[in-house]
């Protein structure tokens, strides 16, 4: 399916809560697909007054159509990002107040530890030499390559309200509760042009055109989130183009990955890959339990195996594929509890376990060339298709081999040496 994006305004601040009851509550700092996709699904079915056919291919499981989150940036933190614990966020050059002492990513120290079982030196900041600290959340990716924080573009409000008696309509005695919300932060040095947020919309063209025409009757405005009806969420949302996406060169990725890791591996017969879910994932295993590990659902995947430190390299576990192998070499990842609402029966809706937004997982195949233009086909498919359940909210999209390591990856070793 084709990829758009898609850009908002906030015309007013949006309230998301992570939990159901609002006095402990605490705020997120991006819209979910699940939200997005509850947008639309409202103005349709306001505009078109049924759940008809075209509405199933848009908004049912498995459908057609594919909403990512809105975030305050262009790009999501691998959980392998860290930053200085003292000042965090990019370097940025010129600019010496508003930067960061920069961004590094310490996967290709943890693959190393895991293929060889030496534990790596500590990595400190190389400013100052403190202590680092692991990065979330979005950022933003310019055209040029170069990234920027978004500390200070947004800020979290709690807004104060008093409950409404049902019945006269006024202030209801002793109902007072307060309101997580995100708005662009008015004291934000840049201008207001960097403060939409971003997402995506993964579906085909005459569906994109069916969501542009609701739009447009709706003057351009979806609502979003908590509180609509205090006038909380609107949100001024543009669909763009169909996005043209290069096909990545990952023999270029994994032989540069390869570098880091200082000649650890042979490019010829090794092929390291990540795999990585931006937005989050929903997996579960064949008895329906929740899980972090792909290979439930992705069955050619090797299982993640031990993952602790103490492991030897011999404990690595595999599988095999086409006439190779792959190893599950290591992962960075963690359970995160999602709860919703669920409209149709008025019932909170039952708990779910995600895996969280940036988790990585890395494996190596070793075999000869025809397992690995193999291995590359299916690897193109998960690009396309995605991994798990809800993947009509945007859980599950996948990312291989991100450029992000490449980009802020520490070689995990100061000088090449080669290993018998
Ligand atoms: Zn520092």
């Amino acid at each position: 399916m084709p990829r758009y994006l898609v850009e908002a305004e906030l015309e007013s601040p949006v309230v998301l809560r992570r939990e159901r009851q609002s006095q402990r509550s605490e705020g997120i700092d991006y819209v979910p697909g699940t939200q997005v996709r509850g947008a639309f699904a409202r103005i349709y079915l306001w505009r078109k007054g049924e759940a008809d056919t075209a509405f199933q291919r848009i908004f049912g499981e498995g459908g057609q159509c594919r909403f990512g989150p809105l975030d305050p940036g262009n790009e999501y933190f691998p959980k392998t990002a860290y930053s200085c614990k003292r000042v965090p966020g990019f370097a940025t050059e010129g600019e010496e107040k508003s930067g960061g002492h920069g961004v590094v990513d310490l996967l290709p120290v943890i693959v190393r530890w895991s293929l060889t079982g030496q534990p790596p030196a500590p990595v400190r900041c190389q400013v100052c030499d403190h202590d680092l600290k692991p990065l979330s959340g979005s950022y933003f990716r310019q055209a040029d390559g170069t990234c920027r924080d978004l500390r200070h573009r947004w800020r979290r409000l709690a807004m104060a309200h008093v409950g409404i008696e049902r019945i006269s309509g006024t202030a209801a005695e002793s109902i007072f509760f307060h309101l997580p919300a995100m708005e662009p932060n008015p004291e934000s040095p840049e201008g207001s042009a960097t403060t939409a947020l971003y997402g995506w919309i993964d579906t085909e063209p005459e569906i994109i055109e069916l969501l542009q025409d609701l739009l447009r009757e709706e003057g351009g405005i979806l609502r979003i989130g908590h509180a609509r009806t205090r006038g909380y969420g609107r949100v001024r949302l543009r669909i763009h183009k169909e996005m043209q996406e290069e096909s990545p060169d990952w023999e270029e990725w994994n032989r540069k990955f390869g570098e880091f890791l200082g000649g650890l591996l042979d490019p010829q017969r090794d092929f390291l890959f990540t795999l990585e879910f931006p937005c989050g994932a929903i997996l579960v295993d064949d008895l329906l339990r929740y899980t972090v590990d792909p290979s439930w659902m992705v069955p050619w995947l090797p299982r993640l195996g031990l993952q602790s430190p103490a492991r030897s390299p011999r404990q690595i576990s595999r599988v095999e594929f086409a006439s190779g192998e792959i190893l599950s070499v290591a992962a960075v990842t963690q359970h995160e509890r999602v709860r919703g609402w669920n409209f149709a029966h008025g019932l909170p809706r039952a708990d779910e376990w995600t895996v969280c937004r940036g988790a990585v997982y890395v494996y190596l195949y070793r075999g000869d060339n025809h397992g690995r233009e193999q291995l590359k086909e299916q690897l193109r498919t998960l690009e396309r298709t995605g991994v798990g359940i809800r993947r009509g909210e945007g859980f599950g999209a996948v990312v291989i081999n991100n450029p992000f390591h490449l980009q802020f990856g520490v070689p995990a070793v100061s000088e090449p040496e080669i290993l018998p």
